[in-house]
This record gives structure tokens, sequence and C-alpha cells, in this order.
């Protein structure tokens, strides 16, 4: 017996989630049809919600109800350092390891020329305004370590290269070829602790 045509769209929507892969989605689906309709209400309300509220921080790109975030505008964080990272939830990953205490920004992605990613697509403008008004004095470039991450960071430090500003890059126990979410909180500290100077 098929199964009946809106359970097949409901699995055909969830596995273009990261991560869900067809048998997952098929048993999501088939959860949340049998479930209570209230409980089914809560979930698609929270998903609206969540999405309608979240934008990026006009400053750092980062996800957040209010721009700029609340890690832009705390004064406590330490507004000479910014944290260089790839996307928008690598800041968590940094963020739960709780060692680091200056401020993010959010490339955006790795330049790629082969996925047609060039570093016009890539948020290097709007970090190059923040250096000419912010007194950034250390960039730590927190980028995967696999071969765009490479070329990306070498890329980023001729671009941004300029006096009074060290670039560092963060290598030490990041598994290579891997991302941050991977990377444990104490590697992650340890991470940045061991960050080398690029220029
Ligand atoms: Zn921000």
């Amino acid at each position: 017996m098929p199964l009946p045509d809106s359970i097949t769209a409901l699995i055909a929507a969830l596995a273009k989630l990261p991560g869900i892969g067809p048998r997952s989605a098929e048993r999501l689906a088939l959860h949340i049809v049998q479930n209570e309709p209230d409980a089914v209400k809560q979930l698609a309300a929270a998903i609206l919600l969540a999405r309608e509220k979240i934008k990026f921080c006009d400053i750092c790109g980062s996800l957040t109800e209010t721009s700029p975030c609340s890690i832009c505008s705390d004064p406590r964080r330490e507004a000479s350092l910014i944290c260089l990272v790839e996307r928008a939830v690598d800041i968590l990953s940094i963020e739960k390891a709780g060692s680091f205490r200056g401020k993010f920004h959010v490339l955006g992605g790795k330049i790629s020329p082969l996925d047609g990613v060039e570093p016009d697509d890539l948020r290097i403008a709007e970090l190059e305004k923040r250096l000419a008004r912010e007194p950034i004095r250390e960039i730590i470039i927190a980028l995967a370590t696999d071969v765009e991450g490479d070329a990306t960071s070498s890329y980023l430090a001729k671009r941004l290269a300029r006096s009074g500003l060290k670039i560092s890059r963060i290598a030490y126990g990041l598994p290579a070829g891997s991302g941050l979410e991977y990377a444990d909180e104490l590697t992650l500290s340890r991470a940045l602790e061991g960050r080398r100077e690029m220029n």
C-alpha cells in the first residue's frame, strides 16, 4: 500500500533538512502524523516564529533577533579581537568552548573557484569596513583546516594586512579537513590559544 500523498510530501520536505536521510525523514513524518494535533501545532508555530524572528547581525553576520547582536553590543567583549568564522553556527561552537572573549565576524563561506565562490561572495568588504571604524588589533582566522580553508586564510592574510594588525590562524589540534562543529570544546579552546601568526 503506497503512503498517502500528504505523508509523502511531508517526508520529501523533511528529507531536505541537513542531516536527515530518507529513513529519518520517514520516521519523523510518521511520528508527526500520529502525534497529538496540539503538539504538532506547537512544533509548526515554533518553526515559523523562529524563522520570522531570526535575522543576520548587520555587523558580524551572526544569527540574532536584534541587530546588532548581543555579542556585538556587549561592552565587556574585547573590541580589539575578532574571530573570523565561516558560518554563523561556528560562533555557537566557539561560545560553547567558553574561553574566547573577543567579537566575531562571519565570512559566509570559503573561497572555492570550483564551486563558483569568489572573494566578492564573502563578507570581506564588511570586515574591511569594521577594520576602518572599530579598534581591531587582532584577527583570529578560525576556518576549517581543509584546502579551501587554507587558501582563504592566505588570501585574507594578504588582503587584510595593515600595520598594527595581527592576523593569526587557529590550527593546533583541529582535525585536518574538518569544520569547527566536529571539534570538542577543549580542542577548540586549545586551538584558539595555539593560534599562529600569519604576518
Ligand atoms: Zn553581531
